[in-house]
């Protein structure tokens, strides 16, 4: 184990130390990382970057002290609730990433929901098997217990199973626009109607296709209703920090009404300094990624927003349209946008992956079906001709090969 530094070092050594421990990372600008990574181009790298040290050392945790922080997260809040159709009643937050979104919104249905009736027994949120697990996450934090069912033969949510799940103790039904594995946009108008139909309140979880679905719809791809227009919808989360190509620790959770919103928070005062009001879940909160995602917003706007989404389309087709070249690979399901996962009957999918990875890709893994999986960005153009010959490849040389029926784990982020 190393000691504590026992003096310091200067930057210069700390730098070449720091540039030889990252040589073994994926090289996410050759387009080796199938996730994970959401480059936009070297501009918006340098605009985020420049916001971030701007704010370094500033702290959102006290917006009276910061008020450029504080007008800087309610211009994306504002921002987000119109690309959203959010009604004027509507409210948000800025926080660290999707995880801390959906927790907060799942913190929000429990405590709305408590205050109008008690329940007899452990609240419940009716997510689809799909849904990511930052979802159970929250359950294991808030003392809420997650049922996870079976989506239809499209993969996407099955508005009669989740309907089947209900009980008097579900406080949250949850759709994804679109589901991580395979990326599907769930039928959100049906899953709204089921939700309106029974009062209970409906999450969208849009962290990856929120600064994503309405670019690709106005440039023209079929995208299904998702967000506020849909009646029923209460809250959305979406990832600032994916396609939204702002820098990490960006993410907003929005409400259809503030009402919903003011029960995301906590507040304390029974100690000696007085009443601790946070609306989140972090205390002290970076003003950098606070500015870094504004300045991104701002630098991209709509027009800059539609033009790297439709880069990001057209290399995702060329995905697709190169899996369905390879006659052993079939794509699961129809995804709507950025995400692939193919998978195979003939040939043992994970073996293609090893030798895949054994030529620097960083690669991503379904477990059901056993499959590979792959997400879009603009790092990828320049790259995904190479990985499809790589594919083509390794596919060839798994032909011959006993396709394994030993389950293997599969690591998810
Ligand atoms: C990324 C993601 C999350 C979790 O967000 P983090 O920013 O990784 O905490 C939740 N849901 C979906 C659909 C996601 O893509």
């Amino acid at each position: 184990m190393n000691s504590f530094p026992s003096s310091g070092t200067c930057w210069e050594e700390l730098k070449q130390r720091l540039t030889d421990m990252r040589k073994r990372d994926v090289d996410w600008r050759r387009g080796k990382a199938a996730l994970l990574v959401y480059y936009a181009g070297d501009d918006v790298l340098a605009v985020a970057r420049d916001a971030y040290s701007m704010f370094i050392t500033e702290n959102a945790l006290a917006p009276a002290a910061f008020p450029s922080l504080a007008a800087m997260e309610r211009d994306l809040i504002e921002g987000a609730l119109d690309l959203f159709h959010a009604p004027p009643e509507a409210s948000g937050s800025f926080t660290s990433g999707g995880t801390e979104s959906i927790v907060l919104a799942v913190k929000a249905a429990r405590d709305w929901h408590a205050q109008r009736k008690k329940l007899n027994g452990p609240a419940e949120i009716v997510i689809p098997r799909t849904a990511h697990p930052a979802f159970d996450k929250a359950g294991q934090l808030l003392g809420v217990r997650t049922v996870r069912v079976p989506t239809g033969g499209d993969y996407r949510a099955d508005p009669g199973e989740l309907a089947a799940a209900l009980t008097d103790r579900t406080i949250m039904l949850v759709v994804s626009a679109p589901a991580f594995p395979y990326g599907v946009i769930d039928p959100v108008p049906e899953v709204a109607n089921l939700a309106r139909n029974r009062d209970v309140w409906l999450h969208v979880d849009a962290c990856i296709g929120g600064y994503l679905a309405p670019f690709a719809k106005k440039l023209g791809y079929d995208i299904p209703d998702f967000d506020f227009s849909v009646p029923g919808v209460r809250s959305i989360s979406a990832d600032l920090h994916k396609y939204g190509y702002a820098a990490k620790g960006a993410s907003l959770i929005l409400y259809s009404h503030r009402e919903f919103h003011r029960f995301q928070s906590t507040e304390f005062a029974d100690w000696p300094k007085g009443k601790y009001f946070t609306p989140t879940l972090a205390g002290t909160r970076p003003g950098g990624a606070i500015a870094a995602a504004w300045a991104v917003v701002n630098y991209l706007g709509e027009s800059g927003y539609l033009a790297r989404t439709s880069r990001v389309m057209q290399t995702w087709r060329k995905y697709l349209a190169g899996v369905a070249a390879i006659p052993e690979l079939f794509v699961i399901g129809s995804p709507h946008l950025a995400i692939l996962s193919y998978a195979s009957e003939v040939i043992d999918i994970f073996c293609a992956a090893d030798r895949l990875a054994t030529k620097g890709w960083y690669m991503s893994r379904l477990s059901e079906p056993r499959a590979i999986h792959q997400m879009v960005n603009i790092a990828h153009e320049s790259s995904v001709n190479e990985y499809l010959e790589d594919l083509a490849d390794a596919v060839k040389q798994s032909r011959n090969l006993p396709a394994q029926r030993a389950r293997r784990e599969v690591v998810t982020y």
